[in-house]
């Protein structure tokens, strides 16, 4: 099957959780479907939810810049979320609900097969590699994870609006960013 094929079905399957998440718009993706490089986020915020697109607040526009930094943008990484609806009031999507979530994701992984994914933050460091406790565990250090019959070069770094309010821990984000390009240009060289 194709991936189009597999993505709208995909979709389908994830809008069947719209009832957990009443008045929310399903946000299900941005960017290049044929990238190597899949970015993870946490869940839509109130601006991704009305335009129905991951990253395109005020987060949205320092995860821009950060993969500006580094040469690439929008057409050339593919974005999406753990949770693909936007949690009531903003809060942190509950353990129960990444489980759930988890499933769908590494299938959206599986169809995408994209050769590096860059995590932002915490929920999906969970989602991901099991990881709990504090993010500097895993934050910036490559992993080699098997999701379903694939294995993916895992990196992860701070979530875009953690550095928001921790500005002074942009530089290493920037370094994580930087380690991302390192990889992709030995790849393609
Ligand atoms: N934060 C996220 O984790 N994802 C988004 O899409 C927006 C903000």
């Amino acid at each position: 099957m194709d991936k189009d094929k597999e993505l709208s079905k995909l979709k389908k399957k994830i809008l069947k959780f719209n009832k957990n998440f009443p008045n929310k718009n399903l946000v299900f993706a941005d960017g290049n479907k044929n990238s190597q490089v899949m970015i993870i986020g946490e869940a839509p915020g109130k601006t991704e939810d009305k335009l129905k697109k991951p990253f395109v607040g005020r987060a949205g526009k320092l995860l821009d810049e950060l993969l500006n930094r580094i040469h690439l943008d929008r057409t050339k990484v593919y974005i999406t979320n753990v949770v693909n609806y936007r949690p009531n009031k903003n809060r942190k999507p509950t353990p129960k609900e990444i489980n759930e979530f988890k499933k769908l994701l590494f299938k959206h992984i599986e169809i995408i097969k994209p050769k590096f994914l860059l995590l932002l933050g915490a929920t999906a460091a969970t989602a991901v590699l099991n990881h709990e406790g504090p993010l500097s565990a895993v934050r910036g250090k490559w992993k080699n994870v098997k999701i379903i019959n694939s294995y993916f070069d895992v990196i992860t770094t701070f979530h875009p609006a953690f550095l928001l309010r921790q500005n002074d821990k942009k530089n290493l984000a920037a370094y994580d960013f930087s380690r991302l390009r390192n990889k992709i240009k030995n790849l393609n060289s």
